[in-house]
């Protein structure tokens, strides 16, 4: 099938893109990104949108670099940008390792780290890694910026406090200790589909206890946060294989999980306790 009939409008900067979203978004006007999760259902005729603004063109959203101790992702930098390191340290590390469980090579080259944080999908890897890390959103209208932190910016499955003529410029990465400790793994039935659930975990150790933890988990509940009952169980012990056996229960025991076609919701919570454990041995490894 093909999408049904819409108007597309090209801006060349974000003020004229913000203009246009204002003007068109009453008429289910949206935001065309990478084109990587619009697109299909546009094909399948589960979105019709009236007008499609295309951020492609809008050179300033392809920033990407540090400010202010940040990582700072402008809107049109594709999922690709981070196969090597785009930052030294952890941080560019982690990005690196998590961007490879994210679709295909070729949706990759498309698709945009704010696209995913505005589509929000519940196993989205860029959600979790916001919210575990704690992102700040920078979303503009016509009526002005603001600044939204990632636990407060998704509101449930697919769907976030973005206004429907607001824009998300950039998000904000804080950037890692050099002696930050990061592991990640997820669960998919196949290579390049979406988890069914996955887990990112960062932390110092200090006189060889953990400091900082932080243990987000995704894919299982209908958005990503940080499990803080998975973090009091880490914080100040040492890290060991009984410790982190302890936090993936705490973990699993903290989640109310979804049920779908894919997993029940027992299954996914045994999974959460699988992949918080792997995440923390990785961590260690
Ligand atoms: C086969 C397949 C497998 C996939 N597997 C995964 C996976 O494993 N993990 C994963 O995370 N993703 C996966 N994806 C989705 C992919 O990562 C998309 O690129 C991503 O979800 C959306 O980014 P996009 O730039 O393509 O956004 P688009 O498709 O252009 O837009 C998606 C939605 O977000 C809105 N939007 C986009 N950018 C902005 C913005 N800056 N401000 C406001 N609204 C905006 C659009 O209006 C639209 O509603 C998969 C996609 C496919 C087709």
């Amino acid at each position: 099938m093909k999408p049904a009939a819409f108007r597309y409008h090209a801006p060349k900067t974000t003020q004229e893109a913000v203009a246009l979203l204002a003007e068109v978004a009453p008429n289910d006007g949206r935001v065309l990104a990478g084109g990587q999760s619009l697109v299909p259902t546009m094909a399948f005729r589960m979105a019709r949108p009236g007008h499609l603004v295309d951020i492609n063109g809008v050179a300033e959203l392809a920033r990407l670099g540090v400010e202010n101790e940040r990582l700072v992702i402008g809107a049109g930098v594709r999922h690709a940008a981070f196969h090597r390191p785009v930052v030294a340290g952890p941080l560019g590390q982690l990005l690196s390792f998590v961007v490879r469980h994210i679709a295909h090579y070729p949706i990759r080259t498309r698709g945009t780290f704010c696209g995913s944080l505005a589509h929000a999908d519940p196993a989205s890897e860029w959600c979790l890694t916001a919210v575990t890390l704690g992102a700040e959103m920078i979303g503009r209208s016509v009526k002005g910026t603001r600044v939204i932190a990632a636990d407060q910016f998704f509101d449930g499955i697919m769907t976030t406090v973005l206004a429907e003529d607001e824009l998300l410029i950039e998000s904000r990465l804080p950037l890692l200790a050099a002696d930050t400790r990061f592991g990640f793994y997820e669960f998919s039935r196949r290579a390049g589909d979406y988890a069914i659930a996955m887990a990112l975990v960062t932390y110092r150790l200090e006189g060889g206890t953990i400091v900082e933890p932080r243990v987000g988990v995704g894919g299982a509940e209908p958005q990503p946060r940080r499990i803080l009952e998975a973090e009091q169980a880490l914080a100040g012990q040492a890290p060991t294989a009984h410790v982190f056996r302890a936090a993936a229960e705490a973990a699993a025991g903290a989640v109310d999980p979804m049920a779908d076609n894919q997993a029940s919701s027992e299954f996914r919570r045994d999974l959460v306790r699988t992949v918080t454990r792997r995440a923390l041995e990785r961590s260690a490894a």
